[in-house]
């Protein structure tokens, strides 16, 4: 599929007066149909809710937009769980799903009445020494092992994955938690990352329902909602096929009519925790050639840099490129698009095609909108940019200011002349 961007090199020039690149950018309207398609797709379900996994994105203005859909939060760290609160999330609008848990995290979550997601069988007698008496809903991560292939495609390999519990230690959890009083429980797994086919949400569905009647039989256990969690992915690459969402809502459909309603447990309610598919696509790094350079190879470097956005460092990961008001122009250029990190893997492209780029033209590194600001970090002294939102009415909201260097020796309060530093260039 063709990859366009949400923004014209127009509308660029006009916002960067008011606030310089780099900056992440998302697109309003595009969260909310998107959101609407997701709620409109497992509608049959009547429990059916998205907690979007706020590690993707923890704006709350963006988290609020999800919000009007009846979305809640999921999260997996404190602070996590305090941007939920602080956005009037609480109970059981916010799921925990977090693994190698701190006491104080379970207490917390447990404190806002969150539902608690146990990756391990251990975790049981932790939480219970942390917070006294179990609460009455527990959700367990399960974790098969093995190869999770889709027909003969080997998706992804949970034998490896650090999460969840073993089938064994599922079905033991399950009889402890029932004889601890625990009266609600959940069934979670997330099994692939970024699957880009109809297939996995209906496989993994599959799955889990088998394992809550076998759970059932097995433990007198019937739980009250199964949680497909994240994993459903987006196209990063021109030749991928978008996922169709209204197509899987139908297929996990068909295997809950298959494999719940005759087992009698046409009640149990679907959950998901997507943060990839909600923002993904509809976030833009915004960047400007600032110099170019002819050396063993064509280099244009960027003012963003890979902490403004971390994956194609980290994975190697494709992201798509568009330069503004040059969409039409023939792809006869290569580059290797570079940040000015002193890392030599600091480039968001190589051997890219792109048409020529003259310093001062701004690029548009498509889908940013999850897991892509929310991995900024600070190497090299760089500073975090700021997140922008492009209204359906076509203004801009500042939804996060950019870092300036006072941010940053924010930490060294501990240091005598810190006082001086601020953001002065002294
Ligand atoms: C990261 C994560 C998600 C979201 O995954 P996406 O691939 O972004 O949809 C959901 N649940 C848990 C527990 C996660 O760790």
């Amino acid at each position: 599929m063709k990859k366009e961007p949400f923004v014209t090199r127009e509308q660029i020039e006009e916002i960067v007066k008011t606030y310089p690149t780099p900056f992440h950018i998302y697109d309003e309207k595009g969260i909310r149909a998107n959101a609407q398609a997701l709620k409109d797709a497992f509608a049959w379900n009547k429990g059916f809710r998205e907690y979007f996994a706020v590690k993707a994105t923890p704006n709350p203005f963006l988290i609020n937009i999800l919000r009007e859909y009846g979305y809640g939060c999921d999260c997996s760290s404190l602070t996590e769980l305090m941007l939920s609160k602080a956005i009037g999330m609480e109970g059981e609008d916010i799921m925990f799903s977090s693994n190698d848990t701190p006491a104080e995290e379970f207490a917390y979550a447990a404190k806002l009445g969150a539902t608690i997601n146990l990756d391990d069988i251990t975790h049981i007698e932790f939480l219970e020494k942390t917070i006294g008496k179990l609460p009455q809903t527990i959700s367990c991560r399960y974790n098969p092992g093995g190869m999770f292939k889709i027909t003969t495609d080997i998706m992804d390999n949970p034998g490896d994955a650090k999460y969840g519990f073993t089938t064994e230690q599922l079905f033991e959890g399950f009889r402890i938690l029932k004889e601890k009083g625990v009266k609600n429980f959940g069934l979670h797994a997330f099994l692939a990352s970024n699957t880009v086919t109809n297939a996995y949400y209906p496989t993994l569905a599959k799955t889990l329902f088998e394992l809550a009647v076998q759970l059932r039989e097995k433990t007198g256990v019937t739980v009250a909602f199964i949680n497909l969690s994240g994993g459903i992915g987006i196209p990063y690459r021109p030749d991928q096929e978008p996922n169709d969402i209204k197509a899987i809502g139908a297929s996990v459909k068909k295997v809950y009519e298959e494999v719940l309603v005759p087992a009698g447990m046409g009640e149990v309610a679907i959950y998901t925790e997507l943060g990839r598919f909600m923002m993904g696509p509809y976030g833009h790094l915004v960047t400007k050639a600032i110099h170019e350079k002819h050396t063993h190879k064509e280099y244009i470097g960027v003012d963003a840099c890979a902490v403004n956005l971390m994956r194609p460092a980290m994975y190697g990961a494709y992201h798509h490129i568009t330069v503004l008001g040059k969409e039409q122009k023939p792809c006869d250029h290569v580059y290797d698009v570079t940040g000015s990190l002193c890392e030599n893997n600091d480039k968001f492209a190589i051997d890219r095609e792109l048409p020529k780029i003259d310093k001062g033209d701004y690029l548009v590194i498509h889908d940013t909108g999850a897991h892509g600001f929310s991995m900024g970090y600070n190497y090299n002294g760089k500073l975090r940019s700021a997140e922008l939102l492009l209204k359906e009415d076509g203004s801009v909201q500042l939804i996060r200011r950019a870092e300036t260097p006072k941010d940053y020796f924010a930490t060294f309060d501990c240091f005598e002349n810190y006082s001086e530093l601020g953001d002065k260039m002294i």
